[in-house]
């Protein structure tokens, strides 16, 4: 697979050892760099995209979440178009900040008032800084496994680091009685407990819902703040996880497809923490209400990825996970995809899969055999196997996806668990 991926990408492979010798390790986002080199992407229509060397893909990577409506969605190129006829970095307030933060404050429940970064790394780092200011505290108790950001990521053993010096508290996802009990023995220093409600980045591991209930009551009632980091997850509904599940957070941070593509991100919450914003704590940031993001993320949020639409998207995805996973079990593979409504990874292990463990050498390998051959069927995806489906992706596209996955299972079948 890799011999053959190399002979038909010459130049992604040019492209990369240009790279190379102005970028450390050839690249400026860790997550899209993957042996032996990265294919290199010249433009997207829709659900869509065609590498430099001229080789055409159906997109369900969907930048990661961030691009929940494709590469082409009319309103937001107009609504881009509009705003730039109206001037760049005009150093102001304008009126599509406070309408977008408007109708953020209407869907979220636990979001009364709201702030805009230029990503959900900067977001979470705010929402952590609110959390201490608020509490008096300093340490936050994270997941291993969870991803918060460039700066904010936890390995699944030892530490990350990059990761910023707030002192970690590291607990094991969806294991109620170890992280309540690591609460109640750190209560007087935790400022916060951070959690997506899913794990993205950490292979589309959701959290069963009385974990999530049990961080709620045992941060309540220890004064800390709770944090959801639904920067992925908001798409699961008008008012994301918290929403769905009737959990609501203190906290909440937010990016990825928020602007319609663009930069993004926001954290918000109860007016109490919130409103130290109001002078006592300083947050600043050049392109915070930048006139693009904001234009296109009025348009995302307002007009196209309404309640009904999120609905519509999550009952698809869960329909093709169902589909992909009927799929193998009846090619009696214990492959299977995990994730919830419009997310998925395949994971090459039995589940449901309560927590990420490290990858065997077989996992490590499938998972890489996976992602070129998949490749070579003509589907891009995230190179850990992630699926993130975008609102142009539409019957004829899952029944492509549906039949690359059962010839890679059959072609396969031999190497897989
Ligand atoms: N939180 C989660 C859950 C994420 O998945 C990501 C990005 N993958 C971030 C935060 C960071 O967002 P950004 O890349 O915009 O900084």
């Amino acid at each position: 697979a890799r011999e053959a991926y190399v002979a038909a990408h010459p130049a992604s492979q040019a492209l990369h050892e240009r790279a190379r010798q102005v970028m450390p390790g050839g690249n400026t986002r860790s997550v899209l760099m993957y042996s032996p080199f990265p294919t290199a992407m010249e433009k997207g229509e829709g659900c869509h995209l065609r590498d430099v060397d001229g080789r055409d893909y159906l997109d369900l990577c969907g930048e990661y979440t961030a691009g929940l409506f494709g590469h082409s969605e009319q309103r937001i190129h107009d609504a881009v178009r509009e705003a730039l006829g109206r001037g760049l970095n005009l150093a102001a307030v304008g009126a599509a900040e406070t309408s977008l933060a408007g109708l953020i404050c209407g869907r979220f429940p636990s979001v009364e008032l709201v702030r805009f970064t230029n990503s959900g790394t900067e977001a979470n780092l705010m929402a952590l800084t609110a959390a201490r200011a608020f509490t008096g505290r300093d340490a936050v108790l994270a997941f291993r496994g969870g991803y918060h950001g460039g700066v904010l990521l936890f390995p699944l053993s030892g530490t990350n680091p990059a990761t910023v010096p707030f002192p970690f508290v590291m607990a094991d996802y969806n294991d109620v009685e170890g992280t309540v009990a690591l609460i109640r023995e750190h209560a007087d220093r935790l400022a916060a407990v951070i959690i997506e409600p899913m794990l993205g980045s950490g292979g589309c591991i959701p959290a069963r819902p009385d974990f999530l209930a049990a961080l709620r009551q045992a941060t309540t009632e220890a004064g800390i703040v709770l944090i959801f980091d639904e920067v992925m997850t908001s798409r699961m509904s008008g008012g994301g996880m918290q929403a769905r599940l009737g959990i609501t957070p203190d906290l909440t941070t937010l990016g990825k497809y928020m602007a319609g593509g663009m930069s993004f991100g926001a954290f918000g919450g109860s007016a109490d923490i919130m409103g130290l914003f109001d002078g006592r704590i300083a947050h600043a940031g050049t392109f915070n209400n930048n006139v693009l993001s904001m234009a296109a993320g009025n348009v995302a949020l307002g007009k196209i990825f309404t309640p009904e639409v999120a609905e519509t998207l999550f009952a698809r995805g869960e329909a093709m996970r169902a589909r992909l996973n009927g799929i193998l079990t009846g090619m009696g593979t214990t492959m299977h995809f995990s994730g919830i409504g419009s997310m998925a990874t395949a994971q090459f292990r039995a589940g449901p899969i309560e927590r990420p463990e490290p990858p065997t050498a077989e996992e490590e390998a499938l998972r890489e055999l996976f992602f070129f051959d998949i490749l070579a069927s003509g589907i891009y995806l995230a190179r850990r196997g992630m699926i993130a489906l975008s609102l142009p992706v539409g019957e004829a596209e899952l029944d492509r996806l549906a039949a690359a996955v059962a010839d890679f299972a059959e072609a396969r079948a031999a190497l897989l668990p």
